[in-house]
């Protein structure tokens, strides 16, 4: 790689999460390559970073970079190519599998790591260049069940409908299935007013570093058994309506009127049966710490500032979408939702999972956070992208039932005949499927199935490996582009260092690959004009950034969506150009929802396990038997792909381990530090699936977990993904995968 652009520090982002910490990158005066990071003072970090940011500049000058294009040998080698020949291999077996087994052969993973723009044109390229409505993407495992609670209930979704920084006015924060002094821990300074006040409420079956932030006087920890967290938030329902501290007026003004099943009193009877002692039995969170909770809830949400606000942990759940609406239902029974001093909110994962969503990536989805179905949004995408509007497909299969459909033949499609079978050739950008999805081996069996798979990245990742063709791309610091953080608001990334001479961007490699398809509308490769077709694309639509520009931005203008463009000749009194002329959205819902009646709805749930068996959950009859949790470490980031190639983050956390409560190892003989196996267990719970994954991984004595959990990041390949052992089922509303609760036998594994 060549030295970077001399010259004043480079602002923009860190390349991992959906806080976005905003950093300055700037060449040294050494031999050294690698940018230096400083951060940088923004609201959502206040200048601070993780080690994760610190390093992350690391990568760039990193010597596995891919620097040209890698094609599977006869001798089934990845061999060099050039550009030219890996194009047009990629269009004539594009050709061949459409001509063979229909349009739908062909499929696109996307990645919620992608600049809005490359989200944006690779919604557009695969179906107007390919044709095809199989395309979905990684954050389907993210937080696609709290997204289809937020539209159930407030007719749109947005991570945080409000700004991080509104948290630091908060005496009370319930946070939910959420690790962020380990994920996000700049997020933790805006906990401090909470903590303070003695009113940080961190819901987690572990002691979880979050958790422990609410010792000595800081706020409660509540501790439930795997999965009865929709319980126990069924049972903090129950005590604001039982002792009377629902917000009544605010019920009846901003909730609509109850539909058939729907609305505040069927909430009451929907919860009525979750009284504190039995959700006690059911969760092993004690009766008085419910009420506790309930009553802190109250009074912050009447006399304080009260936010709600969930994570992975309760939304990667087979029934995410339901727990998620729990959560919901709650804040708005104390009024919470578009308050001033108060809210609901999901803490986004990924860097761009906001944005990743709203701009076509997604197989329901068009530009601007549109319905695929609905007939105004495909007749506008039509206009704006020039084709008939009967060219672009219907809705596709959310990423599970994508990846389950991969190489089958058409009496297996997962759609029925409608196709002539499975996606047989498919395009892999910014997703490391071979660790990150669930069913992992499945997943890579899947992949060796496919007639052809095309991988984009900037390293030889574990689903890389599997490739026939990879294609070097750009990273975050080589390119222009904007990305959305996790609460709405849209952020410049910035070039700051020259990548290496074979790589390419995204946008270039869609721009010519439409080319060689024939594509019948435009795909612009320059990352500008490819935001200003965008916001044509996203006017007028839920998520409307027709009135953000990247001179806007440039200028430091805070711009949440929706923002939309002034109308023509009504001017602006921001210096924006012509046409943008919104100061944006920073707070939803403040007088209305998005609802047509401008009134959030109440939809109660009810858990999955059956009343009465909820309890067994706790009490695993089996003594090797126990719920599994994957989740993240402080190290590390997704897949581990970028930060396992980090060595100071490497050497901090080299390998995967099992989380093990003490006594949980002393019955069943393992030491910590012992190698320990880890299977699925079978349907009835009575024993290993046979011939199933295993995985594999050192022990870790700690009483963080329950006697009932254990823990695995999911960071890791070979056979310490931990993703070897969670399972394809999903949440038939939103997809999400069930991440966080899979029942699984643990043993000793005899090494040399
Ligand atoms: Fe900030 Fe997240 Fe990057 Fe850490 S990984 S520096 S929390 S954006």
């Amino acid at each position: 790689m060549s030295q970077a652009t001399a010259g004043p520090a480079v602002p923009t982002h860190c390349p991992y999460c959906a806080l976005q910490c905003a950093m300055s990158l700037s060449t040294p005066g050494t031999a050294s390559t690698v940018p230096e990071v400083a951060g940088r003072d923004f609201p959502t970090n206040r200048g601070g970073l993780c080690r994760k940011g610190w390093t992350s500049a690391e990568l760039l000058a990193h010597p596995g970079r891919l620097t040209e294009p890698l094609m599977r040998a006869d001798d089934g080698g990845l061999r060099p190519v050039s550009w030219d020949a890996a194009l047009k291999r990629v269009a004539a077996e594009v050709r061949r599998a459409q001509a063979r087994h229909g349009k739908d052969a062909v499929g696109v993973f996307g990645g919620g790591g992608l600049t809005n723009e490359k989200a944006y044109l690779l919604g557009k390229f695969a179906r107007i260049a390919l044709g095809t409505s199989r395309i979905d993407y990684n954050g389907r495992f993210c937080m696609s069940s709290a997204a289809a609670a937020g539209s159930r209930a407030f007719g749109l979704d947005r991570g945080l409908p409000f700004p991080v920084a509104d948290l630091a006015g908060a005496d009370t924060v319930l946070l939910l299935g959420s690790n962020v002094a380990e994920t996000m821990p700049p997020f933790v300074a805006h906990l401090a007013g909470a903590r303070a006040a003695g009113g940080l409420i961190v819901v987690d079956p572990r002691r979880s570093a979050t958790a422990a932030l609410t010792d000595d006087g800081a706020g409660l920890h509540l501790q439930p058994a795997p999965h009865t967290d929709l319980v126990l938030l069924l049972g903090l329902a129950h005590v604001v309506l039982a002792e009377g501290l629902a917000a009544r007026d605010y019920l009846a003004e901003r909730v609509a009127a109850a539909a058939p099943g729907e609305g505040p009193e069927a909430l009451a009877r929907s919860v009525a049966p979750w009284w504190p002692e039995r959700v006690q039995a059911a969760t092993g969170v004690p009766a008085t710490l419910l009420r506790e909770t309930a009553r802190r809830l109250a009074h912050s949400a009447r006399t304080g500032s009260c936010y709600i606000l969930t994570g992975r942990g309760v939304e990667q759940h087979a029934d995410g979408t339901d727990t998620a609406t729990a959560a919901i239902n709650l804040a708005l029974l104390l009024g919470l939702p578009g308050s001033p001093r108060g809210g609901y909110g999901t803490l986004t994962g990924q860097g761009n999972g906001q944005g990743g969503r709203e701009h076509g990536q997604k197989s329901d989805q068009l530009p601007g956070y549109r319905k695929i179905t609905d007939p105004a949004a495909r007749a506008h995408l039509a206009r704006v992208w020039g084709v008939p509007e009967a060219s672009i497909p219907g809705p596709g299969l959310p990423a599970v039932e994508l990846l389950a459909s991969l190489g089958k033949p058409a009496s297996e499609d997962p759609v029925g005949q409608k196709n002539a079978g499975g996606v047989r050739c498919l395009f892999v950008h910014g997703a490391n499927l071979v660790v990150s999805a669930p069913d992992a081996t499945a997943v890579r069996a899947a992949l060796r199935s496919l007639d052809f798979l095309v991988v984009c990245d900037f390293f030889l990742s574990e689903t890389a490996r599997e490739a026939d063709l990879v294609l070097p791309v750009l990273q975050w610091a080589e390119e222009e582009g904007t990305m959305t953080n996790l609460e709405g608001r849209v952020l410049r990334r910035r070039r700051a260092a020259e990548p290496p001479a074979g790589a390419r961007s995204e946008l270039w490699i869609m721009h010519r690959l439409a080319a060689l398809l024939g594509a019948p509308s435009a795909f612009p490769d320059d990352p500008r004009a490819v935001f200003e077709e965008l916001r044509a694309a996203s006017a007028g639509g839920p998520a409307d950034y027709s009135g953000i520009t990247y001179e806007r931005l440039d200028a430091g203008e805070a711009l949440h969506w929706p923002c939309p463009a002034a109308p023509e000749g009504a001017g602006s009194e921001s210096a924006a150009p012509e046409g943008a002329g919104s100061p944006g959205t920073p707070r939803l819902f403040l007088e209305r929802f998005a609802h047509p009646d401008g009134r959030a709805r109440i939809v109660p749930v009810r858990p999955l396990t059956p009343a009465g068996a909820e309890a067994g959950a706790a009490t695993p009859r089996d003594p090797s038997l126990f719920q599994l949790a994957t989740g993240r470490l402080l190290e590390h980031y997704q897949s581990g792909a970028q930060t396992r190639r980090v060595a100071s983050l490497a050497a901090a956390r080299p390998e995967a381990s099992l989380d093990i409560h003490p006594a949980s190892a002393a019955r069943l003989g393992i030491a910590d530090g012992a190698w320990v196996t880890v299977r699925r267990a079978g349907p009835t719970a009575s024993g290993p699936r046979t011939g199933a994954p295993e995985v594999r991984c050192r022990a870790r004595l700690t009483s963080e977990v329950r006697p009932d959990t254990v823990f695995v990041p999911f960071h890791f390949p070979g056979t310490a993904t931990a993703n070897r052992v969670t399972e394809q089922r999903t949440d038939p509303i939103s997809g999400m995968p069930e991440f966080k609760t899979t029942s699984v036998l643990v043993a000793p594994l005899p090494r040399d």
